[in-house]
């Protein structure tokens, strides 16, 4: 538990809309990795966290990145993309979603999402496929499921690669099966403001088989290392491009201590996010503000919650009006089709009005494992008289 600012002002605490909380058994995993006098990647705890993942999942193999950033390059270099190849994804995301298709020198083509997930619209994928796209890239937002049996319908159809950006889906379901296991290639975060952290981190997800071998390579400079270590060739080599996908040893023993808890963490996640539905809701049929409604088939993690205000100038005066009561409140995503470098690189098909609108009226509230039901109320207490 970290220590919580003091609003000498208002002579309350401030509510940080996130803390980096640990789960238990951090330190004795770091302190064990320091003793074994190992510490680079690929040792006990990297591959007790890839097994874990694995066995989560249902998944064939699992490869800890430094970031989700750098598992969503690796996928894109995975996919063989090639310039002016395009790739269909939402234009609200983080920009790495974005950048892991540029660095290949592809182009993001930008759809619009759904009001109710604020996921991709499935529907609208379709009539954006050219002759050119290659792949198709979901983001679960707020650890929601996308559409999946819809879009890999369409991704079968079309022979399109996959990747889900699940940086925000740890122990979230769609249809009963977990987030992550449905794309040729999905990428999770492990970021502190993610609900299972290691400061910064993040795992691949390889669920196509054929494509396990050569994501080994990759993830290890291009080499044929991990070979090697198996003993199946008498030196390593370099066989094909890659690079420095691998988090060190510290990183992982971190990483495993926050798996063993990770799903009581979720259930407490949970908690304080019905909490919030609940005092939230009548605020709701009021007519004041709109909260999320997940469909009941997507079994969410607790990411996320949002509120939206009744129009962008509202979020604006809410923003300062939460900002100067100590609570962390912030916006998401700025759209990327909008962002000087998504107009540069990308395009849209279609209109944006969704994305445009959400996007201009969503707040997040606090949300993380410091909180008690107490915060929440706190929270709702002061959301309750905001300007109307
Ligand atoms: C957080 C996030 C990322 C980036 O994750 P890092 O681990 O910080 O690289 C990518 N995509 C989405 C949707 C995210 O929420």
């Amino acid at each position: 538990m970290t220590d919580k600012a003091w609003n000498i002002e208002l002579g309350t605490d401030v509510i940080d809309f996130n803390t980096a909380e640990t789960l238990g058994n951090e330190l004795a995993y770091i302190a064990e990795v320091i003793n074994g006098k190992k510490i680079s990647g690929n040792g006990r705890f990297t591959e007790i966290c890839s097994k874990y993942l694995v066995d989560l999942l249902g998944s064939p193999a699992a490869f800890l990145t430094p970031s989700c950033t750098s598992a969503l390059e690796m996928a894109a270099l995975l996919c063989n993309l090639q310039p002016g190849d395009e790739v269909i994804m939402p234009s609200y995301t983080f920009t790495s979603t974005a950048n892991a298709v540029v660095l290949r020198g592809a182009v993001p083509v930008f759809v619009d999402i759904r009001p109710d997930t604020l996921n991709l619209d499935e529907k609208l994928i379709e009539a954006a496929i050219t002759g050119h796209t290659k792949a198709i890239m979901v983001v679960h937002y707020a650890g929601v499921g996308c559409e999946m049996d819809a879009i890999l319908d369409i991704a079968r159809r079309y022979n399109l690669v996959v990747i889900e950006d699940a940086a925000q889906a740890m122990y979230a379901d769609f249809r009963d099966k977990p987030l992550g296991s449905f794309g040729d290639f999905a990428a999770f975060s492990f970021h502190e403001t993610k609900n299972i952290i290691s400061g910064e981190g993040g795992a691949l997800i390889v669920n196509d088989p054929d494509r396990i071998e050569r994501a080994e390579i990759v993830w290890e400079k291009g080499t044929n290392r991990i070979k090697f270590k198996r003993g199946v060739v008498n030196k390593y080599n370099w066989v094909d491009i890659g690079s420095s996908f691998l988090p060190s040893e510290i990183i992982a023993a971190f990483l495993y201590a926050q798996f063993e808890k990770g799903q009581e963490a979720t259930k407490r996640r949970l908690l304080l996010w019905e909490g919030y539905r609940t005092a939230l809701e009548p605020l709701e049929r009021k007519g004041r503000l709109n909260i999320p409604h997940p469909p009941e088939y997507c079994r969410h993690n607790g990411h996320i919650f949002y509120i939206l205000a009744p129009s962008a100038r509202l979020r604006e005066l809410w923003l300062n009006e939460l900002s100067g009561a100590g609570i962390g409140a912030v916006i998401h995503y700025v759209p990327l089709h909008s962002a000087p470098a998504g107009r540069k690189f990308g395009r849209s098909h279609g209109g944006m009005t969704v994305t445009d609108d959400i996007s201009s009226r969503l707040i997040r509230l606090p949300l993380h494992l410091g909180m008690t039901r107490e915060h929440v109320s706190r929270v709702v207490e002061r959301i309750d008289h905001l300007s109307v």
